[in-house]
């Protein structure tokens, strides 16, 4: 047994309470999301400066890439791209080219010009495009209509009518991007997370983050809870955004094959590095369904995942056997 004297002990008992190093956390709506940081600072007013921080930079990011904003670059493309080449930022295009690498990922499963179909959805007032018009625009969806040029940073659509949307990956990008800010200001303990896509530093002093899967069907309730550090990790799910008609679940994402909603399964969860490929993977393995899902994520050795199927039941992939199932 180790003995202390008993001065040292009454420090270390009073240490707490000279020491201002907390745990900071604070949420913002950006992106059309609920935003949330949370983390360890020895310095509350730095803490507090380094939230605002990645706020900042979620604000930036929608202001680029929110295809709502007739002014966004996102949307500058999607007007002009098919007339001619178009000048775009290198941030985007590094984006684009990250699309076209998940496109290729995934079988085409990940594709922005679904957006071409997305974009004639209206979640909110349950407007669909009608059976017709789906058909017309079907040959719109392909990532191979977007030309990128390295060289000149250039991009190009090679059909009329195609437009893209980041939503399977921005948010993801965004997070990356908040924790690279605040690793650069030396925190070492940190949560943000932007909707369903999450990305964690360090640990939560001592014991792991604890992140919850939420069960698809009950808004109350937790489908799993994940002990994790140094990850992150997106959720995909058909209970966000969507409307039902006729008995259909519409909702917001596209199979590209189809042009319809995905069908098959209830939600995915993706585990890997950073938060943009767990965002791409957790899209694009929700269109790819359980099976061709899994074995996707069997042959990426950094990933794992958690997929809830149609009937409510949870699989998870072959890293994943001590799951602390509800
Ligand atoms: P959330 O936006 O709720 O985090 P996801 O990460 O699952 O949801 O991504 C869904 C978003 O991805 C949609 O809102 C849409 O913007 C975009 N999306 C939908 N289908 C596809 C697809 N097949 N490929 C790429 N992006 C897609
Ligand atoms: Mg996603």
């Amino acid at each position: 047994m180790i003995r202390m004297a008993p001065g040292l002990l009454l420090l270390w008992l009073l240490l707490p309470a000279f020491s201002q190093a907390q745990w900071l956390s604070q949420q913002a709506d950006i992106m059309g999301t609920r935003i949330s940081v949370e983390l360890w600072h020895d310095d509350p007013t730095l803490g507090e400066l380094a939230i605002a921080a990645v706020f900042d930079e979620f604000k930036r990011l929608d202001e680029k890439l929110s295809p709502y904003k007739s002014d966004s670059e996102l949307s500058l493309v999607n007007r002009m791209a098919a007339e001619s080449a178009i000048d775009i930022s290198s941030e985007l295009f590094q984006l684009l080219q990250e699309s076209r690498k998940y496109s290729e990922l995934t079988g085409g499963a990940f594709d922005i010009t679904f957006a071409s179909i997305g974009h004639q959805y209206d979640y909110r007032t349950g407007q669909k495009p009608d059976q017709q018009r789906t058909r017309q625009t079907l040959p719109l969806i392909d990532y191979r209509h977007i030309e990128l040029d390295p060289e000149r940073k250039t991009v190009r659509f090679l059909r009329k009518g195609v437009k893209i949307d980041l939503g399977g990956i921005a948010k993801g990008y965004a997070v990356d991007r908040g924790i690279a800010l605040l690793r650069k200001r030396a925190i070492e303990h940190a949560l943000i997370s932007a909707g369903g896509d999450s990305r964690l530093i360090g640990d939560h002093r001592g014991r792991p983050w604890h992140i919850g899967i939420q069960a698809p069907r009950n808004k109350q309730a937790m489908a799993a809870v994940l002990p994790l550090s140094d990850s992150a990790i997106s959720t995909s799910g058909d209970y966000e955004r969507f409307f039902e008609a006729d008995g259909v679940r519409y909702h917001h994402i596209i199979t590209p094959r189809t042009g319809h909603s995905a069908k098959g399964v209830q939600s995915v969860t993706i585990l890997a590095g950073n938060a943009l490929r767990t965002d791409a993977l957790s899209t694009s393995i929700f269109v790819l369904g359980a099976e061709a899902g899994m074995v996707l994520v069997d042959r990426l050795v950094d990933v794992e995942a958690i997929i809830i199927d149609q009937q409510g039941a949870l699989l998870t992939s072959s890293g994943l056997d001590s799951l602390d199932k509800h």
